[in-house]
């Protein structure tokens, strides 16, 4: 582990919201600070918004409407490129917001900000080949069925801190290029990232009112998109709790709801241990453990759980853990105290319930800050510890041992999320047999937990989501297919002669 050496940072400095092409300050005047988790140093003040400023943000939406709606389908495709391309341009920069913001290792930030820029042109591409049936009639033979892509109107774009580039650019843009404006509201833990995503959709020429950004407490200023009656669609990214909350509020209105994960990985006795380990390293310690696709849980055959621990210890025991700027760190600190406090919870309530700590399990002493948490590994939890049935959302690595396979599906579906699970095994058919019977969004095969790409229809079965996102399924899920029936006139057939003698 290495402690801090320079303290580094971009200095405090003060942002706006963007309503209808305006940077802008609070309608009620009120701001809030953000700290770093890394240094403890205030790097950001924003707007405080309100109910208000929320409704202003959505009037201005509304009145955009039309003019992404009605521009061509080519022109979206340009601003999506022109949008990705002010990004490339200061990839470096905003990493280091990134990761003084949320405290993830500099190469991780710059990793996530590069990565926003394929995801978005995906979708450019995704939208030039954007197709939709066309069907004879079957009871009205003289009919032909076209089936148009039409956007949904307004979008409130709502997104978590753990992915403070990925998430909003999964949402914000691609809905736009759907023809829909849009309404962001980012994280109040992560909002400078957003801010330059804004900055870059304004830079990039997309039209005033088309896409709008707020700032200020989900309670407030994501409550009022949610409840707001001219708001069509909700794409929202975050906790269950808050999931549930929002499809509370938001009657008929169509909604994206990317939710919690508690996500296993399945080790079977026949599986090569090295990359096992590998994958739950990955899986459990990277963006330290704030994945939505995290490796929360680690079911192990009792046949080589001792050998797989044994590595796993000696893998975690290698990690750095240190300030996010610094080359050699593997690791930053946890991004917020809540967290923080809900993994040494779940850790405490497992050694309480006679599980063992064998790697990490408390703070780095002589940081900046104390949210600095060495990588964790637990053996011996047991179904009933709260690892087993809470999003624990930080760097542990908890281990579970089975002896069937039946048994290790069980607890895996037994908590009702599904967003991704693994097994790892040499046989494909105990694989696929899993794959089947795993109750989850994606099940990775000899692969982490923690896996995505950009074209895979991404989302949660059960407590996990609603809806699927990237490629072409985010396009999906911000329009509505709207049905063209055109009478093209009948022409005769054998049988019609036939009836006519
Ligand atoms: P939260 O649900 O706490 O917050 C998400 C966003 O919702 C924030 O912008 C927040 O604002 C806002 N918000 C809070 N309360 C409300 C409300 N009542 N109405 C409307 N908006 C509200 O999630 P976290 O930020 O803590 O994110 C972590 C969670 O996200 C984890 O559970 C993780 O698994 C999940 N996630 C899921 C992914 C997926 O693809 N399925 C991907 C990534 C994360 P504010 O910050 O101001 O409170």
């Amino acid at each position: 582990m290495t402690s801090r050496k320079v303290i580094r940072s971009s200095g405090r400095r003060a942002f706006q919201m963007y309503i209808g092409g305006e940077w802008v300050d609070s309608e009620g005047g009120g701001t809030f600070d953000v700290v770093s988790p890394a240094s403890g140093e205030v790097i950001g003040t924003f707007p405080k918004g309100t109910r208000e400023d929320a409704k202003a943000a959505v009037e201005s939406a509304v009145a955009a409407q039309e003019t992404i709606a009605r521009m061509p389908i080519q022109e979206r495709c340009k601003l999506g490129v022109r949008v990705s391309e002010e990004i490339r341009k200061s990839v470096k920069e905003y990493a280091v917001d990134c990761s003084l913001e949320h405290g993830k290792p500099l190469r991780e930030s710059i990793a996530e900000v590069e990565d926003a820029i394929p995801n978005l042109l995906w979708q450019v591409e995704d939208l030039k080949r954007w197709d939709a049936p066309a069907q004879e009639g079957y009871s009205k033979p003289d009919v032909l069925y076209l089936s148009l892509h039409e956007p949904l109107g307004t979008v409130a774009a709502i997104t978590p801190w753990n992915f403070p580039w990925v998430l909003p650019s999964e949402f914000v843009v691609q809905a736009m290029l759907a023809g829909n404006s849009v309404v962001f509201k980012p994280a109040s833990n992560t909002p400078l990232s957003a801010a330059h995503l804004m900055e870059c959709i304004a830079r990039a020429g997309v039209p005033p009112g088309v896409v709008n950004f707020v700032t200020g407490p989900g309670g407030e200023v994501g409550t009022a998109l949610v409840e707001h009656p001219m708001v069509d669609a909700i794409g929202f990214t975050g906790e269950t709790t808050t999931g549930l909350d929002i499809a509370h509020r938001a009657g008929l209105k169509k909604l994206t709801l990317e939710l919690g994960g508690l996500g296993p990985l399945i080790i079977m006795d026949d599986a090569k241990i090295a990359p096992a380990v590998e994958d739950i390293a990955f899986g459990c310690f990277t963006n330290t453990g704030h994945c939505c696709v995290a490796n929360e849980r680690i079911f192990v055959h009792e046949a080589i759980h001792d050998k797989v621990v044994r590595a796993l210890v000696e893998r975690t025991k290698k990690m750095r853990v240190g300030f996010p700027l610094d080359a050699d760190t593997d690791m930053g600190p946890v991004n917020n105290r809540p967290t923080l406090k809900k993994v040494e919870d779940h850790v405490a309530d497992a050694v309480k319930k006679g599980a063992r700590i064998v790697a990490g399990g408390k703070r780095v002493p002589g940081m900046p800050t104390d949210l600095y948490y060495y990588p964790t590994v637990v053996d011996g939890v047991t179904p009933d510890m709260k690892f087993n049935t809470v999003e624990t959302f930080g760097p542990t690595a908890p281990i579970l041992e089975f002896s069937k396979l039946d048994e290790a599906i069980e607890l895996a579906n037994a908590p009702r999320y599904g967003l991704s699970m693994a097994i790892h095994t040499a046989n494909l058919r105990v694989a696929m047999e899993a794959a089947k019977r795993l109750k989850s969004g994606q099940v990775c095969i000899n692969e982490p937990v923690y896996s995505w790409d950009y074209m895979n229809p991404w989302g949660g079965f059960r407590n996990s989501g609603l809806g699927r996102i990237a490629g072409r399924w985010t396009l999906d899920a911000f329009s509505e297919l709207k049905t063209v029936m055109i009478n093209v006139g009948r022409s005769p057939w054998p049988g019609d002669m036939e009836k006519a003698h």
